[in-house]
């Protein structure tokens, strides 16, 4: 541990292993000024992967944040994951970075959501340990060779003469602590969340504040509105804490955990926890007594008085009273970790004040007797309209200058990592004058979160959803390596060596998996003689393949390997290849379609839509009335802006594609 000047605390991450790069001097004084390759303002979830993804690219990165003891601090819910979120942990991972595998050491309670339907939309989701999380990832963040950390608030940016062949104002050179020291970087990334001018609400009551009991990030906010930058307002909320013992366990419904736990990433066969220490999650409802505790006391409630914007997809209890009338609202008793005494009742988010929390909270079957330990508290908050960053999440009116995560409007640990690394990797090649690694939105969820940030904005918390992603029949969670590990091992250097071995190894295996199904072929009446339990119908026609068979939900690799052992037991030794190779072969035919439309959307996402094109009237193509009203009022210029409508759906994208190529 080092002190300089005054400026806060610097813990330097594996010193041994690095070169503190202290060689430039300021113009005014003798002292030494640090210069960083990358400088990452912000120790939450996108600050830790981009600091880390920068350190991998081979940057001498450097994170700054108000406290390194809240470093992967989770500030609402203890979990991880989810529909859509799981697949961006999975694509994070698939760079190398950093949650996924913190959630394996990390979790309670494994779950993959969305079981009944296809793998493509199954959502992994922990529970997790909140005080491990934490610990887990300041011992990685600590540990990242090339990477320093430093306590400190930014409170502005040293800017300096573009350079001449980027467009911008100008360009960051460095940042200003509020002590008044500063640190020279080549590139900066800023991901300070809901800090922007962080304001928190209990009833009331408002005072300024990043999250309860953090400073608010003033001067920074400032600072970007100065350079131009539009500036808007969103909100979030949190429910109350509750002791564990005072609830009422025995007349809750109980979910029980996976057995055996789902890995959430690629390089892990299992998680640390075995599956029967895993802790269970309870729920229970609102009813109409909580209804009329918080209509009645709206005038206290100076959050939901508030038009600012709140995360419609995890709203607070205020709002779904006030959207949904006299409905029962789902609460979810969650285990903040295996040796904590709280709970978290996720579905409760509330902004009342703290008496009338816990009046609201006496009513809920199984928490009558509830303790209250932490009121739920709202935060107000700026963020950037995210139409004024690029793909690579530079921005475009300051060059070097990246931003991400909350920041940019969404929500959500998973938008917030995704964004991170997304950063980092650029930040790294921005100093090294490389290409910026920007995925699309047919490679990845990645893609279209970006995407969607970048060319439509946000005037609400951005969530992830598979609804958004057009081509979810190939981006799916079991294949976010094949799709993305390749690339960030080649462009853009953010993958180990041990991990890209391990793609490989997996491809590889895929491929000859595949070959050595398609080659084994029997008559239907013979498979079915060797599997009975399969629904094959028996035909006279060709002999069918045993990748055909396994399309069959009632067979998986291990029945192929009790008919034929001598080529598919190999298979079954690794339960991620036997289970990828049922995947492969349930979406082997729809994703072959799917890959042949993603060619022509892509090679001709450039291609002109007529001017005139009344897409209301337009016979000869199908289009539901829906996707040809969105079209009539965006009038996208190119089929690329078509597909980036909300609502308009990959098969009309390919429908109107075909239909102007035929009529040019
Ligand atoms: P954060 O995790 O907020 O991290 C920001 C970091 O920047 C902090 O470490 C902070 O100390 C640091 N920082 C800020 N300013 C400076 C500065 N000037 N100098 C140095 N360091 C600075 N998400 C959901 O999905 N669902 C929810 O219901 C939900 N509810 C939430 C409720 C609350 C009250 C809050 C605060 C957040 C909630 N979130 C919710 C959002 C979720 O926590 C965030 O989306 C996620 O943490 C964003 O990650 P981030 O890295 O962008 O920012």
């Amino acid at each position: 541990m080092l002190s300089l000047r005054g400026c806060g605390r610097w813990v330097a991450a594996s010193l041994a292993k690095q070169h503190l790069p202290w060689a430039q001097f300021s113009a005014d004084s003798a002292a030494p000024t640090p210069h960083f390759d990358v400088v990452v303002i912000g120790g939450g979830h996108a600050g830790t992967e981009a600091a880390a993804a920068a350190a991998r690219c081979g940057s001498r990165t450097l994170l700054l944040t108000h406290r390194v003891d809240t470093i992967g601090q989770m500030s609402c819910n203890p979990s991880f994951g989810g529909i859509g979120k799981g697949h961006l942990m999975r694509e994070v991972d698939a760079l190398d970075g950093l949650c996924s595998r913190i959630c394996d050491q990390s979790g309670v309670h494994y779950k993959v959501l969305n079981r009944r339907k296809g793998p493509a939309v199954w959502g992994l989701r922990a529970q997790i340990d909140r005080k491990l999380y934490k610990q887990n990832m300041q011992k990685e963040i600590l540990n990242t060779p090339l990477l320093t950390v430093q306590e400190g608030a930014v409170e502005d940016l040293i800017l300096s003469e573009p350079e001449p062949e980027h467009p911008g104002k100008c360009r960051v050179s460095g940042v200003v602590l509020v002590d008044g020291s500063t640190v020279y970087a080549d590139s900066v990334i800023l991901t300070t969340g809901t800090f922007l001018r962080g304001t928190v609400v209990i009833g009331l009551e408002m005072h300024p504040a990043g999250r309860l009991g953090d400073q608010p990030s003033i001067g920074l906010a400032q600072t970007l509105e100065k350079l131009g930058f539009a500036v808007g307002r969103l909100k979030t909320g949190t429910p109350p804490r509750i002791a564990k013992e005072s609830i009422n366990f025995s007349i809750l419904n109980k979910q029980t955990p996976d057995d055996p736990p789902k890995p959430f990433s690629f390089i892990n066969e299992t998680v640390w926890i075995k599956p029967e220490d895993q802790l269970p999650c309870y729920m229970t409802h609102t009813n109409p007594k909580v209804d009329e505790i918080v209509l009645e006391n709206l005038h206290l409630n100076s959050h939901v008085k508030e038009t600012t914007r709140g995360p419609r997809y995890c709203p607070s209890i205020e709002s779904k009273v006030l959207r949904f009338p006299n409905r029962l609202h789902q609460v979810w008793l969650e285990p903040e970790g295996l040796d904590s005494d709280l709970i978290y009742p996720q579905g409760l988010s509330v902004t009342l004040p703290a008496e009338l929390q816990e009046k609201m909270i006496a009513c809920i079957r199984g928490l009558e007797k509830a303790k209250m330990i932490q009121p739920g508290y709202g935060v107000q908050y700026d963020y950037l309209d995210p139409r004024q960053i690029s793909p690579s999440l530079e921005t475009h009116l300051v060059q070097r200058l990246f931003f991400a995560g909350q920041i940019n409007g969404t929500t959500g640990y998973e938008e917030a990592a995704a964004q991170g690394v997304i950063a980092g990797i650029n930040a790294s090649l921005r100093v090294s004058r490389k290409p910026p690694f920007v995925v699309s939105r047919t490679e990845g969820y990645i893609g279209v979160l970006i995407d969607d940030l970048t060319t439509l904005g946000t005037s609400e918390p951005y969530r992830m959803f598979t609804s958004r992603v057009e081509f979810r029949l190939s981006l799916r969670p079991d294949n976010a390596d094949s799709r993305l590990t390749f690339r960030g091992y080649e462009e853009a250097g953010c993958v180990s060596q041990q991990r890209y071995e391990r793609a490989c190894w997996m491809k590889s295996s895929l491929e000859e998996g595949i070959s050595v199904l398609k080659s084994i072929e029997f008559s239907s009446y013979k498979w079915k003689q060797l599997i009975p339990e399969a629904s094959i119908s028996i035909t006279k026609s060709h002999p069918v393949s045993a990748l055909d068979v396994l399309k069959h939900e009632e067979v998986d690799m291990e029945s192929l390997a009790k008919v034929v052992p001598d080529l598919f037991k190999k298979y079954t030794q690794c339960r991620e290849l036997a289970e990828r190779l049922k995947i492969e072969a349930a979406y082997e035919s729809v994703v072959f379609h799917q890959l042949q439309e993603i060619k022509e959307v892509q090679r001709d996402e450039t291609l002109q839509l007529p001017k005139d094109l009344d897409y209301l009237t337009i016979k000869d193509v199908s289009l539901s009335q829906e996707v040809r009203e969105k079209l009539h009022f965006s009038r996208p210029q190119t089929i690329g802006a078509a597909s980036r409508i909300p609502g308009v759906t990959p098969a009309a994208i390919v429908n109107l594609l075909r239909f102007v190529k035929t009529t040019q």
